[in-house]
């Protein structure tokens, strides 16, 4: 029954991306409770549903009708309604909509609940054998033109393990794209259909990747590719760039600690030694007051 006396929940329900004994028991009761399902595929989720033997009434919620169907959720939810929100794989708000509505409802003062579960993302990483302490998601390229070659210029950098969604029909695109931004010797694993029947993980170097999809297998299914981020180099800076260096961020305005604390990540050295260089360096002047 709708409590109209208080502003409902909305709850972000991870989903299975394949293998639907992902779903979780929470998921299962909080589709049950809710009053309604909101959607990015209604006819996806009534399969879900279907297989569970969950009724309940569904409506969209996809990236075409965010912002008009986003207000009529809200408003659901401030008369007392609780919403579940479920895209058609994994967990909503990552590459699937989600983040608008949950935006909203933190304004209008609603709460949202995570109903974790799976998602590509983490599933492929935890498995591919690279460094997970920090990982970057970039989810899908943008497709073409300057957005795309300045997400590849800045990915070419990324020291940490990266994740990306692909579409199978982009994906030797993608790989050839990778390659000449980043290295064809770079190192990734491709996952495959995870949790599904034909699950797989094909690692390798990138030059590998693309011949291997290329010439012998034609990419099919759900691609998430986990690429080892770049291994930094440590150009030694002469001592004179690196007092410049501080020099330049004490100008800035940052304290000597938090100029050290900067140059020394920058420049991948220890904090120590940058500190003792920066305390040799003199005050800044402060700037003149013109008239
Ligand atoms: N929200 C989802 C999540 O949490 O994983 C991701 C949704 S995004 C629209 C869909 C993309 O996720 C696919 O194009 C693919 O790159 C990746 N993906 C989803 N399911 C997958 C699977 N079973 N195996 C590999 N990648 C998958």
């Amino acid at each position: 029954m709708v409590d109209a006396t208080k502003p409902g929940i909305l709850y972000l329900v991870g989903t299975p991306i394949g293998n639907l004994e992902d779903i979780t028991f929470r998921a299962l009761r909080i589709l049950r409770e809710v009053d309604l399902i909101a959607a990015e595929d209604t006819r996806h989720t009534g399969k879900l549903l279907h297989h569970f033997q969950i009724q309940k009434p569904q409506i969209s919620y996809h990236e075409h009708n965010l912002k008009q169907r986003g207000d009529q959720l809200v408003a659901k939810l401030l008369q007392g309604e609780n919403i579940a929100l479920v895209t058609d794989a994994g967990t909503p708000g990552i590459a699937d909509p989600g983040t608008a509505i949950v935006q909203s409802c933190i304004e209008a003062g609603i709460t949202v609940v995570p109903i974790p579960g799976p998602s590509a993302a983490i599933a492929a990483l935890t498995v591919a054998g690279l460094p997970t302490e920090r990982f970057v998601f970039e989810g899908f390229l943008p497709s073409k033109g300057k957005p795309r070659r300045e997400r590849l210029q800045a990915i070419a950098t990324e020291t940490r393990t990266i994740i990306l969604y692909e579409a199978p029909h982009r994906l030797v695109q993608t790989l050839e794209d990778l390659g000449e931004n980043l290295d064809n010797q770079r190192h990734l694993v491709i996952a495959r259909e995870l949790t599904k029947l034909h699950e797989e993980f094909w690692r390798g170097s990138i030059g590998q990747a693309i011949s291997h999809y290329q010439l012998d297998t034609k990419p099919q299914g759900e691609f998430t590719l986990i690429i080892a981020g770049k291994t930094p180099t440590h150009e030694p800076l002469s001592e004179e760039a690196l007092k410049s260096e501080l020099e330049n961020l004490l100008k800035q305005g940052m304290s000597r600690s938090q100029a050290t604390q900067h140059l020394s990540q920058a420049a991948a050295l220890p904090r120590r030694q940058i500190y003792q260089l920066a305390l040799t360096i003199p005050d800044p002047e402060p700037p003149s007051e013109s008239n």
